[in-house]
């Protein structure tokens, strides 16, 4: 299977080919037709299958298709457990997104909430999270959710084995029940399962 199989558009196959991928990996040939399909996706994926391209190349193309973000909205919400991650998921979607006019953004904690706001303030196509730092900026108004489209829940068992569940359900509650939800975690404990039962709309499980 090559990647003009799965029906993406040119510069994302543009991209994926600048980034020397040659075929995509089993994750990304199922989860790629899913998504672009408008389902909601629960996959058992740890890193190194290339689970990032297989969310975020087919949300790029669905978000290139669709209209600009409102002031301090965000269209594609990805929540990510640490600050590490949620950097290397924004590097992965900034290469992918290069020949598209599409912006994204990263925030975390540990770090100066001030600059954060400012970079939210004209909204992002994308937004790379973790949950503390995000609730915070949402307690200031500084980021809303009335353009919201996709969610992504990136190592969603890392998550709750940090203690985010709380802090997840918080945010939730805030986004508009009408948008397609992404799942991604290396296993499927029983918490994870009532996660997706309760966040998810009737997700296609992917296990590879
Ligand atoms: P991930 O599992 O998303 O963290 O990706 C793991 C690594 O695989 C990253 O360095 C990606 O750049 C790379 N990668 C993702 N998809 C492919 C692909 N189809 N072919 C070759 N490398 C890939």
């Amino acid at each position: 299977m090559t990647f003009s199989e799965l029906n993406l558009i040119q510069p994302l196959l543009d991209s994926l080919h600048k980034s020397g991928y040659k075929t995509p990996s089993p994750i990304q040939q199922k989860a790629i037709p899913l998504i672009l399909n408008g389902e909601d996706v629960m996959a058992a994926a740890q890193t190194g299958t290339g689970k990032t391209a297989g969310f975020s190349v087919p949300i790029l193309q669905k978000l290139s298709e669709g209209k600009k973000p409102s002031a301090n909205s965000a269209r594609c919400l990805i929540l990510a457990p640490t600050r590490e991650l949620a950097e290397q998921v924004h590097q992965s979607v900034q290469k992918y997104a290069s020949d598209l006019s599409l912006k994204s953004q990263v925030v975390y904690g540990g770090v100066k909430i001030n600059p954060q706001m400012l970079k939210l303030r004209k909204g992002t196509d994308v937004l790379v999270a973790t949950p503390g730092r995000l609730l915070d900026l949402m307690e200031k108004n500084a980021v809303n959710f009335n353009d919201l489209e996709f969610l992504v829940l990136d190592e969603a068992d890392r998550m709750l084995d940090m203690g985010f569940l709380p802090s997840i359900k918080r945010i939730l509650a805030k986004l508009p029940k009408k948008r397609q939800t992404l799942l991604f975690s290396a296993t499927f404990s029983e918490s994870i399962k009532k996660l997706s039962k309760q966040f998810l709309n009737n997700p296609v499980l992917i296990e590879t």
